[in-house]
């Protein structure tokens, strides 16, 4: 990828997780400065290890909750800080309610002090468990206030209602990006999400573990395509919020043929219990981001799992090492 820089010098609150560090990649190349903070309670130093040595890349490890303290200009605050995956923000359900509210809080006021645009890395998971498919941006979602989910889908929800608020009382250039799943390489397979379970299965021919019956739908897009249309977002002037997601739809038991036949898996599924509240369908409506951004998802499923496959063999435990079954493998007749 290759973006013109729009910025200088950006501040990338959880920037040393999946989507974060992969953001960071991008903003470097394109010759803006890079500040990422991060706590680490769900990213890696490995995830920006690469970075540590570039003098335009610095790591503050510090809890966004506490306030953001960057010195010098800033034109651009992208603010990924919040555990994102239903396990993790499970276990993390105060400290996800706090970084969606203080934490968005501090991230608002370090751009307005700037002077810095600033976009909210929000979620699907303010639709909840939708009754309106696909979703657009003008529906008000379908969440329960106490439910399984509700740490991480209300602290979304309320820091989308903070970052209105700054935008229109106080004047903060703001975007708010509605992200929906994304997948590839440096996802932790421990993460619990859906695509690195699946593949660490698979690479491991251990049963793969499909939550109910597997009919829930989910529309999967691959990172490189995320990353761009959230640059988009921050180098327009909207505020949104805006869809950001590949429309893609397929169920779970879908996804794990797929995973399965890709790795050349013998892995049996095996069916787990549905957690509460787990939408049972998911896919995004993308016109507005065509419209306003001239952004549509460029990377089909095949070829994203294939690099995230690729990915997880070489980077995790050596015993299920294993290559993808390669683009090319499939016109050698047997
Ligand atoms: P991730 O867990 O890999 O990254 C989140 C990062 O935030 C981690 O590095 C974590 O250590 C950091 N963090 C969490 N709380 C913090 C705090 N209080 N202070 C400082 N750092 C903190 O998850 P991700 O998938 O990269 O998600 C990044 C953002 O994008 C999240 O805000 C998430 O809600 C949003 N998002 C992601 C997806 C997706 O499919 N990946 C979908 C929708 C929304
Ligand atoms: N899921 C599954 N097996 C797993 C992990 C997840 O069947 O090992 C299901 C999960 O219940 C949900 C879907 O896959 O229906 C996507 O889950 P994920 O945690 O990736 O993201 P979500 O969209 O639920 O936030």
């Amino acid at each position: 990828m290759s973006y013109k820089s729009t910025f200088q010098r950006a501040v990338v609150t959880g920037g040393a997780g999946f989507l974060g560090s992969h953001l960071s990649d991008a903003l470097l190349a394109s010759g803006c400065e890079v500040v990422c903070v991060d706590n680490l309670c769900t990213g890696s130093r490995e995830n920006i290890g690469h970075l540590l040595g570039d003098p335009r890349f610095s790591f503050v490890r510090s809890d966004a909750i506490d306030g953001i303290h960057v010195d010098g200009p800033v034109d651009l605050v992208l603010h990924l800080a919040s555990p994102a995956s239903p396990v993790a923000y499970t276990r993390l359900a105060i400290e996800t309610l706090r970084v969606g509210s203080e934490g968005t809080s501090n991230a608002l006021e370090l751009a307005g002090e700037k002077g810095a645009r600033f976009i909210l890395a929000s979620t699907s998971e303010v639709y909840g468990d939708p009754l309106q498919h696909p979703q657009v941006e003008s529906y008000w979602g379908n969440v329960n206030p106490v439910g399984e989910r509700s740490m991480y889908d209300e602290a979304k929800r309320f820091a989308e209602a903070l970052t209105v608020a700054h935008a229109s009382r106080r004047g903060v250039d703001a975007g708010i990006v509605r992200i929906f799943n994304t997948y590839g390489p440096r996802l932790r397979s421990g993460d619990g999400r859906v695509v690195p379970n699946f593949i660490r299965q698979a690479l491991a021919d251990d049963p793969m573990t499909v939550h109910g019956d597997g009919t829930q739908t989910r529309s999967l897009c691959y990172v490189d395509d995320t990353v761009d249309g959230i640059l988009r977002l921050a180098a327009s002037p909207h505020l949104g919020p805006v869809n950001i997601g590949n429309p893609e739809e397929l169920t779970v038991t879908e996804l794990a043929h797929r995973i399965r036949e890709l790795v050349v898996s013998a892995s049996p599924l095996r069916h787990l219990g549905l957690p509460a509240d787990d939408p049972k369908f998911r896919c995004p409506d993308i016109s507005l981001a065509d419209e306003l951004l001239g952004w549509k998802p460029s990377v089909s499923l095949e070829d994203g799992l294939l690099r995230t496959i690729a990915w997880f063999s070489k980077n995790q435990d050596p015993a299920v090492t294993r290559l993808p079954r390669g683009p090319k493998e499939e016109s050698v007749p047997s």
